[in-house]
Order: C-alpha cells, then sequence, then structure tokens
C-alpha cells in the first residue's frame, strides 16, 4: 500500500539539498566553531555565512539573527526574555488565544510570576482586528505576541496592521512564524516586528534547529546561560550541521516560492471544494487569506477526530486531527474553541497539510476515500457511541 503523507504542518521530510548540504558538517568539519585551530575557524566561517544568508532570506541583516533550537526556545526566549528586560516598566502582556503551547504555556508561568495576559478571540475566521488589539492595550503592557500563520486552522494574520498598533503605542511585537516561513513570503520590515521565531523542521530543514529575528538584540536578556556563544545571548554549542540545513531549506524554499505556492494551493482548493461536497464537513479557519498548502475542517457525527486519523491511516494517508502537539491528546483544540465551534463539533477536527512530496493524484485519492471513511464511522458513532469510542481509544494507545 502506498504510503501518502500528508501532515505537513506537524513536520516536514529534510530536503535532499539540506541532507547533502549537512553531510560534510557531521563527517569532515566537526570543528566546535568556538576553537581557534582550522577546523573551530571553518565552523565559524560557515555559521556567519548562515547568518547572512538567513537575514537575506527574511529581509534583515545578519546581526539581527540569532541560532537557536527551534521555535520553541524562540517564542520562551522573546517571552520570558521580555519579562525580565521590561518587568519593572510594566506587567501587562497581550497574545492572541489561538497561539501555539509554546507560547500560551510560557504566558501561563509569566502569569504565576505576577504578570497579567490579555488573550484576544479571534473571530470565526481566526482573524484580528488592529481595533481590537488597540482596545486591549494598557499603559503597562510591554509585550504583544501574535502568531503569523496559524497551526490548526492555517489562518494567516495580517501582522502588518497590529505591529503598526504595536508600534505607535512603542510596546515589543513578537510574531510566531514558525508556520509561516518558508511558505509564504516573509519580510520582516514589511511585518514590522521586533521579534520573529522561526523553526527548520517546518520547510524541509531538520528537527531541533531554529532562529529567532531581534530588532532589538541588546535589549533581551539570554535565557540560557553559559559559554557564552550567540555574542552572550544564546550559550551552547552551535548546532552547525542543522543551521547549515535549515540555510539552505530556506533558500530553497524561498527560491521555489511562487512556483510551489501555486502549486499547492491549487491541491489545497481541489480538496476544500471536494471535502466541503461530503455532507457535514466544513471548513475551517479564513477561506481566503490561509498559507498554501492547509485545508482544514470540522466533520460531523464521527465523534473523535481520532477515528477519521486512524481510519485514514489504515487506508495509508497520514493526516492530523489538528496540531501534532494535541494529536495524542481527547481535548478539542482550543483553537478551534476560541474560534466559536462548541467541544462536540470541535473534536470532530481534521487537518491535511500538503507539501513538497504530494501530487494532484493523491488528492484524488484522499477524496475518493472520504465518503465513505466519514459513513462508516457516523454508523458506527451513533450505534455504539460509547463502546466504539472506547475501543478505538485503545487501538490507538491513547489510554496510556
Ligand atoms: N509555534 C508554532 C505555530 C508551531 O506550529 C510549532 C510546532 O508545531 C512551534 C511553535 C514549535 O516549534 P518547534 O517544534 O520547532 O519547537
Amino acid at each position: 500500500m502506498e504510503r501518502i503523507y500528508m501532515d505537513h504542518s506537524a513536520t516536514s521530510p529534510v530536503s535532499e539539498q539540506a541532507l547533502e548540504a549537512m553531510l560534510p558538517w557531521f563527517r569532515e568539519e566537526f570543528g566546535n566553531p568556538s576553537a581557534i585551530y582550522s577546523y573551530g575557524q571553518t565552523g565559524k566561517n560557515v555559521l556567519e555565512d548562515c547568518r547572512k544568508r538567513m537575514a537575506a532570506c527574511l529581509g534583515a541583516l545578519q546581526t539581527e539573527i540569532f541560532f537557536t533550537s527551534g521555535g520553541t526556545e524562540s517564542d520562551n526566549w522573546v517571552i520570558r526574555g521580555a519579562c525580565r528586560a521590561r518587568g519593572g516598566r510594566g506587567r501587562h502582556i497581550i497574545a492572541s488565544a489561538i497561539e501555539h503551547n509554546a507560547v500560551l504555556r510560557t504566558l501561563a508561568q509569566m502569569e504565576q510570576e505576577g504578570f497579567e495576559v490579555t488573550y484576544l478571540r479571534p473571530d470565526a475566521r481566526g482573524q484580528i482586528t488592529p481595533d481590537q488589539l488597540e482596545a486591549a492595550v494598557r499603559p503597562d503592557t510591554i509585550l504583544i505576541s501574535i502568531m503569523l500563520a496559524n497551526n490548526v486552522v492555517g489562518t494567516v494574520l495580517d501582522i502588518p496592521a497590529l505591529s503598526r498598533v504595536a508600534a505607535a503605542h512603542r510596546i515589543w511585537f513578537h510574531t510566531d512564524a514558525v508556520q509561516a516561513v518558508g511558505h509564504i513570503p516573509v519580510r520582516v520590515r514589511q511585518l514590522g516586528v521586533d521579534f520573529l521565531s522561526l523553526s527548520a523542521h517546518k520547510f524541509g530543514g531538520p528537527k531541533g534547529v531554529g532562529a529567532l529575528y531581534c530588532r532589538l538584540p541588546n535589549r533581551l536578556p539570554p535565557i540560557l546561560t553559559g559559554g557564552g556563544q550567540e555574542k552572550e545571548l544564546r550559550s551552547g554549542t552551535e548546532n552547525i550541521p542543522g543551521i547549515v540545513g535549515m540555510t539552505t531549506a530556506l533558500e530553497e524554499s524561498v527560491r521555489e516560492l511562487p512556483e510551489e505556492s501555486a502549486r499547492l494551493e491549487s491541491m489545497r482548493d481541489r480538496l476544500i471544494r471536494g471535502a466541503c461536497g461530503i455532507p457535514g464537513v466544513a471548513l475551517t479557519g479564513d477561506p481566503e487569506r490561509r498559507l498554501p498548502g492547509f485545508a482544514s475542517f470540522v466533520v460531523e457525527g464521527i465523534g473523535h477526530s481520532a477515528h477519521l486519523v486512524n481510519a485514514l491511516n489504515e487506508r495509508g494517508i497520514c493526516v492530523s486531527s489538528g496540531s501534532a502537539c494535541s494529536a495524542a491528546s481527547r481535548e478539542a483544540s482550543h483553537v478551534l474553541l476560541a474560534l466559536g465551534y462548541d467541544h462536540k463539533s470541535a473534536s470532530g477536527s481534521l487537518r491535511v497539510t500538503l507539501g513538497r512530496g504530494n501530487t494532484p493524484e493523491q488528492v484524488e485519492r484522499l477524496l475518493s476515500l472520504l465518503p465513505d471513511v466519514i459513513a462508516e464511522l457516523r454508523l458506527e458513532a451513533k450505534k455504539e457511541p460509547v463502546v466504539a469510542f472506547g475501543r478505538r481509544d485503545r487501538e490507538l494507545g491513547e489510554d496510556e
């Protein structure tokens, strides 16, 4: 049976080019960039070369790019750093209610430490308006964190309009662009942000490496202290192979973006049209402002969405119920609840995210399977809702 991977927003395969570029940095050129002999110097040189190339892809300066272990660390760094740097000035933060848990759970910790957070609820499409943000601003607001693209419904938010509100009040503005970088054009000056998080494994780079764009590098204190790497701001021996892989993958994505996003959009739109033709299936997120390969739905009457993910997996197709992080959880996605779905509809969510390896034929295969799979699950859910739920959960190993 052909295995079809359609969960690219959870993670993507490392591109051939990125892999090839990484290999010498594991084998021949494995030196620590902090060393002064030749191995170290070669590492140091490639590190700065990557920083320059990453900056060029994002329209930033080389001095504004800092390498991290991924999106989670970048998000943590901005939030914890901002609270430390500006906590004396004010203790209020604004974020959207649909942020990734890397932001939300970090904010929850900050709340325990005496900060106050206003969570903005988006409209049904996942959008937040500048007026809404303006109304939430207080004299003691020190940080606003609103994502560029959502990882559950694929909505692309209007960050240039939102960051203008922050700039008018001189409030630091951070955007989690983990789902956006490599998929839509991302230029930091056009976005008008002070900080931007990104992660390599979402655009054909390896896992465990990312970056933080900092317009104000000297104002954000480190959260990782140690050997003083990254200009004393992020200690830890640099992940040279990972950084080389990330840089190569980002350049490749940016180069291919116009053609690839048109290809993905056409497959996505076909998928949306086909799936929404099935009674009781509806699109979630913004119908217009959404990521190119991102289709997300709620499916009525199937019980928990894990049933649908499991049934498609048995037929060789890997999709998701929402974000990878909540895949094993029975809880409905906080994003869908914030968009106004009730628990019942939100628990029947389906996310199909297309990438470089997908073809129109694969989309047709999914569409040919969906009506029968959904009909079967609805029948089962109707017949024995409680028994069916329990049995399938055990199959999924969710009880452990
Ligand atoms: N932010 C968003 C929007 C994400 O989708 C993810 C990963 O799914 C992260 C942050 C975390 O990134 P990483 O896996 O690199 O830690």
